[in-house]
């Protein structure tokens, strides 16, 4: 079944030059860019994506780190892979949560690392289910974003909005 995945390579991932690399890596699923871009990060953004975790005693840390203060880089870049078992095939070559126990093959056992605030730094974001992926996706990128119909979506008038353009 064709499905969309979101992914994130974090701060941590663009500062340590890694964005071609975990490209690459990501390559090897033979699945389809649908969108891509550097995205600046806003708290509501990072809160909204990270809304699963707000109780956990390490959501501030985490939120910090996703917003790049961490790693003195604002900013992420963000990607929807879309395809046959998008989000298995992403989720496995990524590795789990935590960069200790990750397959020492896979982005985040190669990549990542456990700071002594105790935040996973593990480069990569990737949606875990079909509900996570559809709600990310949505969260990250408008509809026009996306070269792909993903979603059911609407045209509606807007009126005196202002937009940047070339001068
Ligand atoms: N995280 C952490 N410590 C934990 C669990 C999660 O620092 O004990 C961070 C880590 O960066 C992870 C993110 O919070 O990628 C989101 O956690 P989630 O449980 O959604 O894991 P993921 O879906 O990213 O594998
Ligand atoms: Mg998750």
């Amino acid at each position: 079944m064709s499905q969309a995945t979101l992914i994130l390579i974090k701060p941590d991932g663009l500062k340590k030059s890694l964005t071609g690399n975990i490209l690459t890596r990501l390559s090897e699923t033979k699945l389809e860019i649908v969108a891509a871009k550097m995205k600046r990060v806003s708290k509501e953004l990072a809160q909204e994506h990270y809304k699963h975790l707000k109780d956990k005693p390490f959501f501030p840390e985490l939120i910090k780190y996703i917003l790049g203060e961490l790693h003195d880089r604002r900013k992420v870049m963000a990607l929807v892979y879309w395809g046959k078992d998008a989000i298995t095939k992403c989720r496995e070559l990524a590795g789990s949560t935590n960069p200790e126990e990750a397959d020492s093959t896979s982005i985040r056992g190669s990549y990542g690392r456990i700071t002594t605030s105790g935040v996973y730094e593990n480069v990569v974001h990737v949606s875990s289910d079909a509900a996570e992926a559809e709600r990310e996706i949505k969260l990250w990128f408008e509809p026009e974003e996306i070269i792909v119909d993903l979603y059911p979506s609407k045209e509606i008038a807007v009126k005196e909005q202002k937009k940047k353009v070339w001068a």
